[in-house]
């Protein structure tokens, strides 16, 4: 037996750390942690990534590491009990790659290698089965060439001379046979030659995956999945099992729960008399492995399957090898599955005690949450829809969603009509801040013109409502009521279906569900998220009809604006048009709309019944107020209307219509007035004076650094505190806080390298300082966080890590939201 001083370049299973994938990478890394418990693991030993970059600059093998890797081969040989490249019972070893982060397009595998006359001779004697060499011989020469040498045909007419092989033929003359035939298939190939000496083509292995962590398809996978190019990747050498060797052998692949629906127990495949890359292939059809294993190998990969969840809390992807009915692992990972098997598996791991809650979650994203939540067409009749050539055009799709509906052209019809047949798609050619309260009951908006950041974009992302823009074969007709897309004229009320993410508009509905699998798992997996993260979130509506999907998703109260609700109904083109004509001082005639707010929030308020609801004051100066009403020429008439309390007058009438809209909802409601854009104490102390004596509660929207500076002393006069995340992040990076809800420009200019943090996805330092102060804050003013936009899981659990429990957020990202601070939580 060789003795090196091992540099740690390598490790055996049994010593290398399984945490430490950087260095073992994520299958040695798995095969370390099966053996480390005990289960039955051949033996074997990794060459770390540092190997791998090391090669890659001097482009040669360091001396050193050769002989370290001829060390590891006589320790292999000493525990499998078997001899490389000899008898009496020959080592066959596999060679794989393993990078830190699973990566398609390098090098996999080389199996059975270590053949040469001799270990070939002892093989056929230590199995007394002639074929069986002839075919791991001709295997392992197809493998290599392939694998090793990027031959394209390696193995063309062998397959013949091995399928007559008998058993008791003499296995060196059968070896020498063989090997001939492939290497002249080889050599006319392409002119290379496989190493006929086992220990060459253990290095030659070797190097070869090293080298093909540099192949341009692996270096175009990294670019695309932001995977960094120095990572290097690791070697796995393990010793072989044969499950092509007898009938009571055999590969297969198994996941410990499906992996599509996410049920419990094992799904998986099993291929008698054969090596796992036969099930790969595909050549052969495969058997469930409930059906084809034995019993008592079926209920040791059963155990075996359970034990490997605990310890992980996960869901895995299990390679296994049965060679004469025994059970031999060679591969575990976390098991890829669709957004339905996540939520369903996250649930359930929680709840059978498989994985603590903490773990649990971290097999599900918000994303997917977002997916499974979302009503879906019914692919079969989308499949008939286009067959069928109902599909009439495709523009830009600006926020996903998949709706059916009646078709509406015009924002007061769209209003109406939504109360009296629930879902309408609205359809304009361009759509501007008059639109926005048909905007508001669609389902689906749709326009002829205008790119992902135009005004349909942007108000319905912030709505969350599905919307396509830029579909430019749209042709309105507002005085016929009919809409033509090339041949295809349709009329109002016809139903329609709209796709957000792809784009499309077909003409006819389509039946839409929630995947009836997902919902009662994803109940629980958002008590189970709510739990961990002992968070409060409150769910934005605008309609009565809302509060009802809001409930559902899981919100503990709600918050609303008075001037959504006022364009939801209608009202809000008055009110401006009433600021535009009031007299720039003296008596404000603002009283005249404590009715119409009274009226307006009467519905909203009752539907709310026990749940908080906080309502925000009219604002005339926010960002998206632009996209609600024509702001710019108000405040230019009415530079007062600029400043947060410009005008007392606004605030005592909405404060006295809230305060009635209490009453006439039955005076239960937990409802408070919070004023935005609020930046000093002193405001803060005339909004509490203004409301004192209502019932009403009151409080401020924070949406400036200066806000947030002076923070102890507004909760000091606040009960309720809201911190509007994205107007903070736009004013650190002084941009428009629109842009934070757009793909573009932003995606260009970080690509650019323009900004060293994406301010919709990280909170800039600076601004974290500023949160965490505000997180610190004790007092009676209960601290929450205004989010817009699809949640982003870093900012949420930078959040989290600050100290926040209180969020407010649209309802569509409310679930999302629920099960980002859940992560966060145990993470
Ligand atoms: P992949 O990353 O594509 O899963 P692997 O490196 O896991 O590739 O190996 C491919 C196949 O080789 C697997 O199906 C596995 O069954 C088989 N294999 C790997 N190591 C061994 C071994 N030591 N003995 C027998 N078969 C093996
Ligand atoms: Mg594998």
């Amino acid at each position: 037996m060789t003795t090196t001083t091992l540099s740690g370049a390598t490790s055996t299973f049994a010593r290398a750390d399984p945490a430490d994938v950087d260095r073992w990478g994520g299958k040695g890394a798995g095969l370390a942690r099966m053996s480390q418990q005990g289960l039955r693991v051949p033996p074997g030993y990794i060459i770390g990534t540092p190997a791998c970059r090391s090669y890659l600059t001097d482009k040669r093998l360091p001396a050193d590491l050769v002989d370290e890797i001829g060390g590891r081969l006589g320790e292999l040989e000493v525990a499998a009990g078997k001899t490389f490249g000899g008898g009496p019972v020959p080592l066959l070893l596999s060679v794989r790659s393993g990078a830190p982060i699973s990566m398609p397009g390098m090098m996999d595998t080389v199996l059975n290698l270590g053949l040469c006359r001799e270990s070939a001779a002892a093989l056929g004697r230590a199995t007394g089965d002639s074929h069986f060499v002839a075919d791991v011989v001709a295997r392992f020469h197809a493998m290599y060439a392939e694998t090793v040498l990027g031959a394209l045909d390696p193995g063309a007419g062998v397959a013949e001379l091995v399928a007559a092989v008998r058993g008791d033929e003499d296995p060196a003359a059968v070896y020498d046979r063989v090997w001939a035939a492939c290497a002249q298939a080889l050599a006319d190939d392409t002119g290379d030659r496989v190493p006929a000496d086992p220990r060459d083509q253990l290095l030659g292995a070797v190097e070869a995956v090293f080298r093909s962590w540099n192949t341009r398809r692996a270096r175009t996978y990294r670019d695309f999945h932001g995977i960094p190019h120095d990572l290097g990747t690791a070697v796995v050498v393990q010793s072989m099992v044969f499950g092509n060797l007898s009938d009571d052998s055999g590969s297969g692949v198994v996941f410990t729960r499906n992996p599509v629906t996410g049920e419990p127990g094992i799904f998986g495949e099993y291929l008698a008399h054969s090596q796992g890359e036969d099930v790969v292939a595909g050549l052969r059809t495969p058997d469930p492995v409930t059906a084809a294993l034995a019993p008592a190998v079926l209920e040791e990969l059963r155990t075996t399957c359970a034990a490997l969840e605990r310890a992980q809390g996960d869901v895995l992807d299990i390679e296994f090898t049965v060679e004469r009915s025994t059970l031999f692992l060679l591969q575990v990972r976390s098991a890829k599955r669709t957004p339905e098997a996540a939520v369903r598996i996250a649930a359930d791991l929680a709840a059978d005690g498989t994985a603590a809650p903490g773990v649990a979650l971290r097999g599900v994203s918000a994303g997917q949450v977002r997916q499974v939540q979302r009503p879906v067409f019914d692919p079969a009749e989308v499949a008939a829809a286009r067959a069928g050539g109902r599909l009439l055009t495709t523009g830009i799709g600006a926020c996903p969603g998949q709706v059916s509906g009646a078709l509406v052209l015009d924002p007061d019809r769209a209003a109406a009509l939504a109360d009296e047949r629930g879902a309408v798609v609205l359809a304009r050619s361009v759509t501007s801040p008059a639109d926005l309260h048909g905007m508001i009951a669609a389902r689906g908006i749709v326009t002829a013109t205008g790119g992902s950041t135009s005004h349909a974009a942007v108000v319905a992302r912030a709505l969350g409502t599905c919307c396509v823009v830029g579909a430019g074969e749209l042709r309105i007709d507002p005085g016929a009521r009919t809409l033509r897309v090339g041949d295809t004229l349709l009329a109002e009320g016809d139903p329609v279906s709209l796709d957000g993410s792809t784009g499309e508009l077909f003409a006819g509905s389509f039946a839409t569900a929630t995947p009836a699998a997902a919902t009662g798992a994803l109940r629980r997996l958002l008590d189970l998220a709510a739990a961990a993260s002992g968070c409060e979130v409150l769910s934005r509506v605008t309609r009565p009809a809302d509060v009802a999907a809001a409930r559902e998703s899981g919100a503990a109260g709600l918050v609303t604006a008075i001037d959504d609700v006022l364009a939801a109904t209608g009202h809000l083109d008055g009110l401006v048009a009433h600021l535009l004509e009031a007299p720039a001082a003296g008596a404000d005639g603002f009283e005249r709309f404590t009715d119409l707010i009274a009226q307006e929030l009467t519905p909203l308020l009752a539907a709310a019944g026990d749940l908080e609801i906080g309502v925000r004051a009219i604002d005339l100066v926010a960002d998206e107020s632009r996209e609600l009403l024509q702001q710019t020429a108000v405040t230019t008439r009415h530079p007062e209307l600029a400043v947060p309390l410009g005008r007392l007058g606004l605030l005592e009438a909405q404060v006295a219509g809230l305060a009635r809209a209490r009453a006439a909802a039955g005076g239960g409601a937990r409802v408070h007035l919070a004023v935005r854009h609020v930046s000093d104490p002193a405001e803060a102390r005339l909004v509490r004076d203004t409301a004192a004596g209502s019932g009403i509660a009151v409080g401020a929207y924070l949406t400036s650094p200066r806000g947030v500076l002076t923070i102890e002393e507004i909760a000091a006069a606040s009960e309720v505190i809201w911190l509007e995340v994205r107007a903070l992040q736009a004013a650190m990076f002084g941009l428009p806080p629109r842009l934070l809800l757009t793909s573009e420009p932003l995606d260009d200019y970080l690509r650019r390298g323009l900004l060293s943090i994406d301010p919709r996805r990280r909170l800039d330092p600076s601004g974290g300082g500023l949160l965490r102060r505000a997180a610190g804050v004790a007092g009676s003013a209960r601290i929450g966080v205004r989010l817009a936009g699809e949640v982003a899981e870093d900012t949420v659990a930078q959040l989290w890590t600050l100290g926040f429990r209180r969020f407010a957020i649209s309802t569509p990202e409310t679930r999302p939201l629920i099960v980002a601070l859940g992560r966060a939580a145990g993470r």
